[in-house]
């Protein structure tokens, strides 16, 4: 059976609210945000069920004002809305309760963090009340605290009660909780999510695959933080879903690598809920924490002292890195000859340390560039290659420039070094990347270099870990479409 999409409206609808919606059957106007809206103009525009919240202030939402205020607007949106948003804690007086009948009723219930029992006892207190859904959401702010939700539903078994941990820790319960029973998932509709940790309903549909839900029985992710920007699991689920693979790749932000590695990992709490997590792509900032944990690492991963990905084989954890490849892969595919290439890799961090190893490893003769001078120094001396600070670099000395440093991310950061005198023919590679093309790599393509985007980067890294994690090979072209690339780079021979 299919999830019931629905699409948070927490700013006035703009043009394009019927391609948005597509998928979607319940639309929530988040009414403490957006205001008391119409609802005969949504449904000229939307044929599904209009769901009216009005969240508090003390549930996480802008609602404040007195009781009596609170009732009337839930009274006069019951007149034409399907369905409210009922809080057990404050809306279940008799008025609402007379007004409302069960099947209009959902009633939420948003909190701190709880383990099971806490849950459970809410739980009772709800179902005090008949209606057609109960939702609970606790919030989860480090690892191990958005587990009880999915151990919530696995012991009820019901189908209506959703139950999911808000935060950004907490946004991959979102998408496991409809495999546990949850009728509904709740996604944002444009840029402002109604919850943090709320992934956009478009990202749900085309990262996740909902609202369909093929059976999974495994469990794979990335690590990271942040992540819920990560396309990894648009590129992992896609490739699932081409080879009818039933498993699901899922987006784990995490704080501490080691409390997610006790608390989700070890725990066994997954396999309890029948979805045993096989595998993990790390990205920034955990690399050095997933070697450190791991209980065998290839020599590759051990050189460059990180891990970009961790593997279950046989109930052993092992680490490899993919990273080199990512890099030196489009360059390959370009035609580029990397064979005494004079390359500078800028960032020392472990993206730096291993594009600079697959690059070296390639032929080309590398020197590490970084900011501080004592991490550089040490990650080059262990790699046996020269090294630059940062503020000496001479880029044009250089025809082939990798950014490794996390500079491009945050609007308004600064290039990671100039590209004015880099001289014709030079490569850039930025490993950092967006919806579209970078600041560095809009400059330098503005001077006719040849560049490659950190989207590419990505889908060459994550051949080598879905062959590794699923033991098949994930197609690239389609790969390159999904994270909006053409599919065959210029080739510069
Ligand atoms: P990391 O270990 O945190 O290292 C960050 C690097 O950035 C360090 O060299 C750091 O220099 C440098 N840096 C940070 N702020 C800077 C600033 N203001 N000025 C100059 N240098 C600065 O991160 P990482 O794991 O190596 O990842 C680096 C970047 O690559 C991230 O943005 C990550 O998202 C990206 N990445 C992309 C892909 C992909 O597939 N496209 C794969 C891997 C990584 P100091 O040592 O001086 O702090």
């Amino acid at each position: 059976m299919d999830a019931t999409l629905v699409a948070t409206l927490t700013t006035p609808p703009g043009d394009g609210l019927e391609a948005e919606l597509e998928g979607v059957a319940w639309l929530e106007v988040r009414a403490d945000l957006v205001g008391d809206l119409a609802p005969e103009p949504l449904r000229s525009r939307f044929s599904g069920k209009l769901l009216y919240t009005l969240r508090s202030r003390a549930e996480g939402g802008a609602w404040e004002g007195s009781p009596e205020r609170r009732k009337r607007r839930l009274l006069d949106a019951a007149e034409r809305f399907d369905l409210i948003d009922l809080e057990c804690a404050r809306d279940l007086v008799p008025d609402v309760r007379k007004a409302i009948p069960p099947e209009k009723r959902v009633i939420s219930w948003h909190g701190p963090a709880f383990d099971l029992a806490g849950l459970k006892a809410v739980f009772e207190k709800m179902t005090a009340a008949e209606a057609l859904l109960y939702k609970m959401v606790p919030t989860a702010s480090q690892s191990g605290e958005e587990i009880p939700a999915l151990l919530l539903l696995e012991s009820l078994k019901r189908r209506d009660v959703a139950a999911f941990a808000a935060g950004p820790v907490g946004a991959w319960t979102r998408l496991v909780a409809p495999r546990l029973g949850a009728p509904v998932v709740y996604g944002a509709l444009g840029g402002v999510p109604g919850a943090p940790g709320q992934i956009a309903i478009r990202r749900l549909c085309e990262d996740f695959g909902l609202p369909a839900l093929p059976p999974v029985q495994r469990l794979f992710g990335v690590v990271g933080n942040p992540v819920l920007h990560s396309l990894s699991p648009r590129l992992h689920n896609a490739a699932y879903r081409e080879m009818g693979l039933p498993f699901l790749y899922l987006p784990f932000h995490v704080e501490s690598f080691g409390d997610f590695w006790l608390e989700v990992v070890e725990s066994g709490l997954l396999e309890q809920v029948g979805m045993p997590l096989r595998g993990l792509s790390v990205t920034t900032p955990h690399k050095e924490a997933a070697l450190a944990v791991a209980a065998a690492a290839s020599p590759r991963a051990e050189l460059i002292g990180a891990a970009n990905t961790l593997v279950n084989q046989q109930e052993v954890w092992e680490a490899e890195t993919t990273d080199p490849e990512g890099v030196v892969l489009p360059l390959l595919a370009r035609g580029i000859d990397l064979a005494g290439r004079r390359a500078a890799v800028v960032g020392a961090g472990g993206a730096g340390r291993s594009a600079a190893e697959g690059l070296a490893v390639a032929g080309a003769r590398v020197t590490l560039v970084n900011r501080t001078s004592e991490r550089g120094q040490s990650a080059a001396d262990h790699l046996k290659l020269p090294f630059i600070p940062l503020a000496e670099f001479q880029p044009s000395a250089f025809d082939l420039i990798v950014n490794a440093t996390s500079l491009g991310r945050a609007d308004g950061d600064p290039l990671p070094f100039a590209v004015d005198g880099l001289r014709p023919g030079t490569v850039v590679v930025d490993l950092v990347y967006k919806n579209g093309p970078t600041p560095l790599l809009r400059a330098a393509a503005a001077r006719g270099l040849t560049v490659v985007d950190g989207r590419e980067v990505l889908v060459y890294q994550a051949l080598g870990q879905f062959r590794w994690m699923t033991g098949r090979e994930m197609p690239v072209e389609p790969a390159l479409r999904l994270v909006g690339l053409p599919e065959a780079p210029e080739d510069t021979r």
